[in-house]
């Protein structure tokens, strides 16, 4: 199983490699994306490896609702309340995941298009 030897996100997760933490308890961290889309760009994690939403079964349904919950009080925080967010989950080559450990992008700030490309 994949874990923080081959992981990104498990190593900024244990706080091997730096991120820009927002948030972080227990069982999941937030941080600034290093790169950017929106004014507003920033990545909820769970701490455990979990490799993608495809993954998740029916005991995975609270830590993701936490998961959800917390993207939507950052995004508070960072001024979307007014304006909206996009709250997004990409899994796999279709979804154009590159980093396989599961993470919710929420981007705001400015207005974003749809459908996407
Ligand atoms: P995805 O394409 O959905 O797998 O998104 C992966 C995201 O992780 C991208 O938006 C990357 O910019 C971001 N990312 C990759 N490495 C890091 C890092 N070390 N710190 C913060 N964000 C990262
Ligand atoms: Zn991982």
């Amino acid at each position: 199983m994949a874990g923080m030897d081959d992981c990104i996100f498990c190593k900024i997760a244990a706080g091997v490699i730096p991120a820009k933490k927002i948030f972080e308890d227990d069982e999941m961290l937030a941080f600034h994306d290093i790169d950017p889309q929106a004014p507003v760009h920033f990545l909820v994690i769970p701490k455990r490896h979990i490799k993608n939403i495809m993954e998740c079964e029916k005991e995975d349904g609270a830590l993701l609702g936490k998961l959800m919950l917390k993207a939507q009080e950052i995004a508070r925080k960072l001024g979307c309340d007014e304006t909206g967010a996009r709250f997004v989950i990409n899994c796999k080559s279709d979804g154009g995941q590159t980093v396989d450990h599961l993470h919710i992008h929420t981007l705001g700030g400015r207005k974003l298009e749809w459908p996407p490309g």
